[in-house]
């Protein structure tokens, strides 16, 4: 047994940092020990300030004091849940003073230096984080996880892989969720859906391509595959569906499909973290499934439920993905990132290795004490 590691997180009072606040609580390896949001937070007991998840503001986290985003006392590994007109210059402060940001937001994640992960996926994508070091000369270093429905689509087409996916078309019924607090009004979503998200259909097409590319020469080199995204804004509170038509260079059947996504995983040491699903992608066997309110929860809401699965006259094969927006889509998936993170670095020191190590001024702070051994 080791000590918790202290984690703080930036943008705690939004719909994604409160989320994070509850996946925290309890977690057996982090502890939530900082918590930092606007000016318009800062100084108040985080107890004191709204809290608009079922249930009560975990203990541990109500009595902490909310910081301005200032460096000072701030913990090593921070999640950043902070809107994205902040998060491009505060989280490059926070990497600059030694910080690993493991960021929900935008702004970071096409930067060619900065990992854009989903850790069943692309883990090997981390090794970026050597090259961002010796470029931009930051002690911390920034990850980042994808746009809330990239990361169901990217899922589900990495989980076909091995059939050669070359051509998607991607239709979104996204949760009013997804658009923050107090997001959009009631009298815009009730009754209705909204044909635009602003900057979500080229997120789904360019980071998706990003995801599922290879390293190469220090970089990433983006996948080939043809992606065209539209995206909707519906109401419903949680859960982002994905309506996909997928073109295959190989031609499986129906049941083959189903079983590489359902037998999808990540590496051993992926599959062994914490908030890892079992099963990354489950396929709902019932013909009007996956349902928002039936499904998001799936696994904890860290595993997509696809279903649906059939032919397509048009690029051969659709399918109707789900996921929840905060938990997979943001919250969990940067906690997922962030143990994969931890975990490297306890293999890495476990077997002296000198490869993507921490910075070394983040090692200084040390916030794995002790002699660690691979988990
Ligand atoms: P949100 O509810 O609007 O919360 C935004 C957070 O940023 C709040 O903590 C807010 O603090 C803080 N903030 C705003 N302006 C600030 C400033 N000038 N200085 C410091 N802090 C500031 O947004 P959200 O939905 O949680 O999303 C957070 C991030 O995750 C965004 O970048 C978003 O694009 C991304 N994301 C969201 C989802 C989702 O499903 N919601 C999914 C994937 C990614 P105050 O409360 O003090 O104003």
């Amino acid at each position: 047994m080791t000590s918790p590691i202290d984690v703080g997180i930036l943008g705690a009072t939004g719909v994604v940092g409160q989320q994070l606040a509850s996946l925290l609580d309890g977690h057996p390896w982090f502890r939530l020990s900082w918590v930092a949001a606007s000016e318009r937070s800062a100084g108040r007991r985080y107890g004191d300030l709204p809290w608009r998840l079922p249930g009560l503001v975990p203990a541990t986290a109500a009595r902490l004091t909310v910081s301005p985003l200032d460096p000072d006392n701030a913990p090593v590994i921070l999640f950043s849940a902070l809107d994205a007109g902040v998060a491009g210059e505060a989280e490059t402060a926070f990497a600059r003073s030694g910080r690993i940001v493991v960021s929900n937001a935008r702004n970071h994640r096409l930067d060619p230096l900065v990992p854009l992960v989903i850790p069943e996926v692309n883990a090997g994508h981390l090794s970026l984080l050597d090259a961002q070091r010796r470029e931009r000369g930051w002690s911390g270093a920034i990850v980042t996880n994808p746009n809330c429905s990239t990361v169901f689509v990217a899922m589900v087409l990495a989980a076909l892989d091995g059939f050669q996916p070359s051509r998607a078309l991607v239709t979104t019924l996204q949760a009013v969720s997804g658009a923050g607090h107090p997001g959009v009004s009631a009298l815009d979503i009730l009754g209705n859906v909204i044909p635009f998200i602003p900057g979500e259909e080229e997120k789904i097409e360019r980071e998706t391509r990003k995801i599922l590319g290879r390293l190469d020469n220090g970089g990433v080199a983006d996948a080939a595959m043809v992606l065209s995204a539209q995206t909707t804004r519906v109401a419903v509170h949680d859960g982002h569906t994905a309506l996909m038509s997928i073109a295959l260079d190989r031609t499986p059947s129906i049941e083959e499909v189903a079983d590489a996504l359902a037998r999808f995983r990540g590496d051993a040491e992926v599959s062994a973290l914490p908030s890892a699903p079992a099963a990354p992608i489950v396929v709902a066997t019932g013909h009007d499934r996956p349902q928002p309110r039936l499904d998001a929860w799936t696994s904890g809401g860290m595993a997509v439920t696809c279903g649906r699965l059939r032919r397509c006259p048009v690029l051969g094969y659709k399918l109707v993905a789900l996921g929840h927006n905060t938990i997979r889509g943001a919250a969990g998936a940067a906690l997922l990132n962030a143990e994969l993170l931890v975990s490297r670095e306890r293999r890495l020191r476990a077997t002296q290795a000198e490869a993507v190590a921490w910075p070394a001024e983040a090692r200084a702070m040390d916030p794995l004490p002790g002699t660690l051994s691979p988990v």
